[in-house]
């Protein structure tokens, strides 16, 4: 058994993005690789930020794409007590202090050091107060806040997987506040003492928390706890490099179900994005497993490309179980409006299945899976007009009805008999296949595109397939609804 114990430990402030997921990801497959845990814990102590309504969709997001989680949820704001337990430690072994400064003193001295043009650090006024002082302060009815003791200078090194060795300065950083003297914890206080307490080995978290590691680090060495491994993963940037947001389309994990990824390609493109095996580009979740490593992530920022992703998305849809796709596609015929909740409760399984077997050669999603559904399963499609004026000319119509006539008696229904009764009505007419194979799509479809003529004519069925080549005059039609 390995002891590796990693944890994704997102803020509730938002939902699950791309930057978050690939953040879980990595730690997922870090976790599953070497056999080890995998933590979920909620950092939810921002009163201001927190959104609670925003935990079960998270959660949600994370079961969809398949990162379960060994332990947890747990929650930070359900840990109060042991992180003042954990910090009243510190003090009491003199590693941290009592500050009775209030806000309105913090805030001038802050003022006075920007205007001085300084950095605005705690100047440590209460680091060593006399005792007399500290009485005074509590008659004065002050609340303290406690503060970490911290070298006032030198360096401290972070030594990071991906971003290798990283050094700060010990002159830039102050006393900072562990504990607030409403009894919460800051931020870097509470991240500390579950990674302690939770045994974790390894911290895998977004770019933007490296500025927080030198601090984390202090406190670690406040407890005499050796620090974990740190690899801090770059940003996830948008095409023209800026911060990927909502203005560059689709970013939350939920956005990309909806529009009919699949979270195997999710769980891919992600995977890909900032790490990389040589120039693989398609991995299924036990590849991933096997072939990842915390030192094949690059250390620069990854560019998000959606089309890179309907590519590889594209690449599932091919080699998924058709019968599992037909399922997934089912939600689609309903939210594209194709389909009744009950219409699309009703179309047997095996149509579905024909469906995807048909169409997933074009499709880069589920919902365009789904698309021919509309003139496959109803009647209520359009005719492109420029096809219509192309294929379906006076000379084609009586074709087409003799060809309706001719299917009508076709038993069983299947391609191969559509093909045999079409191409033997063809014959008696003096007339080719291809003269009559756009016209005919053309009548049945309203498009030009899409897969096999038999196959798609099998799946129609009999009665429309008539039905449409019989009324393919009214398509001329302007308007026209066969
Ligand atoms: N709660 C932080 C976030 O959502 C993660 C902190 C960490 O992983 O240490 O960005």
């Amino acid at each position: 058994m390995s002891s590796v114990r990693v944890r994704f430990a997102p803020s509730p402030t938002g939902e699950l993005h791309v930057g978050g997921a690939r953040t879980a990801l990595f730690n997922w497959l870090f976790a599953r690789k070497h056999k080890g845990v995998f933590i979920l814990r909620f950092e939810d102590t921002d009163i201001e930020r927190n959104r609670p309504e925003l935990i079960e969709p998270i959660i949600e997001s994370l079961r969809w794409l398949g990162l379960l989680w060994d332990e947890g949820p747990y929650f930070q704001s359900q840990r109060f007590s042991l992180y003042r337990e954990w910090a009243e430690r510190l003090l009491n072994e003199g590693k941290a202090y009592k500050c009775y400064c209030t806000p309105e003193e913090l805030e001038q001295k802050r003022q006075r050091a920007l205007a001085a043009k300084q950095k605005p650090l705690y100047d440590r006024r209460c680091r060593a107060l006399s005792p007399q002082d500290e009485e005074k302060f509590m008659r004065e009815g002050r609340q303290p806040a406690l503060r970490l003791k911290i070298p006032e200078s030198g360096t401290i090194i972070v030594n990071d997987a991906i971003r290798g060795q990283v050094e700060f300065d010990l002159a830039e950083l102050d006393d900072f506040i562990i504990l607030r003297s409403d009894g919460r914890p800051t931020y870097n206080f509470a991240v500390v003492v579950d990674d302690i307490t939770m045994g974790i080995t390894h911290v895998i978290r977004a770019d933007e928390h490296l500025n927080n590691t030198p601090k984390q680090m202090l406190i670690y060495q406040a407890f005499g706890h050796p620090v974990p491994v740190f690899a801090h993963v770059p940003m996830v940037l948008a095409k023209d490099r800026s911060k990927l947001s909502k203005r560059h389309g689709a970013t939350a994990v939920f956005e990309f179900r909806d529009r009919g990824i699949l979270p195997e390609a999710l769980v891919n493109y992600l995977a890909r994005l900032g790490w990389s095996y040589g120039d693989q580009e398609i991995f299924s979740r036990e590849e991933l497993i096997e072939k990842f490593s915390l030192e094949a992530i690059h250390p620069s920022a990854a560019i998000f490309d959606e089309e890179k992703l309907l590519w590889v998305n594209q690449h599932h849809l091919k080699t998924s179980d058709p019968k599992r796709l037909g399922e997934l596609v089912r939600p689609f015929l309903v939210k594209l409006g194709i389909l009744s909740e009950a219409e699309a409760h009703a179309v047997p399984s095996e149509k579905l299945v024909q469906m995807v077997v048909l169409f997933r050669e074009r499709a880069r999603t589920l919902a365009e899976l789904a698309e021919p559904a509309r003139y496959l399963f109803t009647d209520n499609f359009s005719h492109d007009p420029e096809a219509v004026q192309k294929f379906l000319t006076p000379e084609k119509i009586p074709l087409l009805e003799g060809l309706a006539g001719a299917l009508a008696a076709v038993e069983p229904f299947t391609a191969t008999e559509i093909e045999r009764a079409t191409r033997a009505y063809l014959d008696s007419q003096g007339k080719t296949l291809k003269e009559i194979a756009q016209p005919c799509r053309v009548a049945l479809t309203g498009r030009t595109t899409g897969a096999g003529l038999f196959e798609t004519m099998e799946l129609i069925g009999r009665e429309r397939v008539i039905a449409r080549l019989r009324r393919a005059s009214l398509a001329q039609q302007p308007q026209a609804s066969l």
